[in-house]
């Protein structure tokens, strides 16, 4: 089967007048569809970089990104087929980035308003998801108004009404408390379950990566390469990832994960 996103040999640094900075070095990896990824690596090495060039916001130096099995990631920004490119990749970042001025509902449906694409079909599928995942109740309340959970799963509602099929998650769940972040976590593995999506998590918590993923890509320090690919595989499939955590697979993965990231260090 043809992967949804492949990437060979991938380089890039960042220039200025200070000098050059190499971030990627000879990236390859692909992902299938409904796969979860979860990329780790010391601090600074090159994460959100690598998610930023797989958004195309970003442009490699050298090496190639297939979209499914479309290289437009590699033309210059801002052409049109970046553009679409764009279109079916959904970004989570730390911060939620809801704007307090709108409701929840206005909030939810903003990236299609932008993209002058709401239309009935849309409200339909939004009003089932807001629903679906608990925040129907708020719709026409201020993003101040919701927990912390509530918020990130409004981010997560807003980015899927766009229809991505990748969704690039990065560190999406550190500004949330250790007990919410657990919960939100289930959630939103939940829903990308329910929804079929593919999704690449940048974090730097291993625990949470063994908690969720499909497959770890662990990388090195800056420049980053990737240092060791983890298959992940629990004796029970489809656990949550609250359940995983107390599998005996778990603190297997965990521990190798640990010894590999101080080795890197
Ligand atoms: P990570 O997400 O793993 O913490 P980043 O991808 O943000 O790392 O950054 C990788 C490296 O590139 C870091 O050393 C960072 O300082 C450098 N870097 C990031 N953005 C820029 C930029 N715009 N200009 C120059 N260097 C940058």
């Amino acid at each position: 089967m043809k992967p949804l996103l492949e990437l060979k040999n991938v380089c890039y640094a960042y220039h200025s007048k200070g000098g050059e900075t190499p971030a990627l070095q000879n990236i390859s990896f692909q992902v299938q569809q409904g796969e979860f990824i979860a990329v780790v690596g010391p601090s600074g090495c090159g994460k959100s970089t690598l998610l930023s060039l797989i958004s195309g916001l970003l442009v490699p130096e050298s090496g190639s990104i297939l979209f499914a099995g479309d290289s437009s990631a590699k033309k210059a920004a801002g052409s049109g087929a970046n553009c679409a490119l764009r279109e079916k990749i959904g970004y989570m970042l730390q911060k939620d980035h809801l704007f307090e001025w709108r409701t929840v509902y206005r909030n939810v449906t903003l990236g299609l308003e932008i993209q002058h694409r709401l239309n009935e079909e849309n409200r339909i599928t939004i009003d089932k998801m807001l629903q679906d995942y608990g925040l129907e109740r708020f719709r026409n309340a201020r993003p101040s108004e919701l927990s912390g959970g509530m918020r990130q799963r409004a981010a997560l509602i807003r980015t899927l009404a766009l229809g991505p099929e990748l969704l690039l998650l990065d560190e999406p769940f550190s500004a949330l408390d250790f007990q919410t972040r657990l919960a939100v976590c289930d959630d939103v593995s939940a829903i990308l379950h329910r929804e079929k999506k593919t999704a690449l998590l940048v974090t730097h918590d291993l625990s949470e990566a063994v908690s969720m993923a499909d497959r770890i890509l662990i990388l090195t320090k800056r420049p980053a390469r990737i240092r060791k690919v983890l298959n992940l595989e629990f004796e029970v499939q489809g656990l949550s990832p609250l359940a995983r955590r107390s599998t005996k697979e778990f603190q297997n993965y965990f521990n190798l994960l640990w010894e590999e990231m101080n080795d890197s260090e």
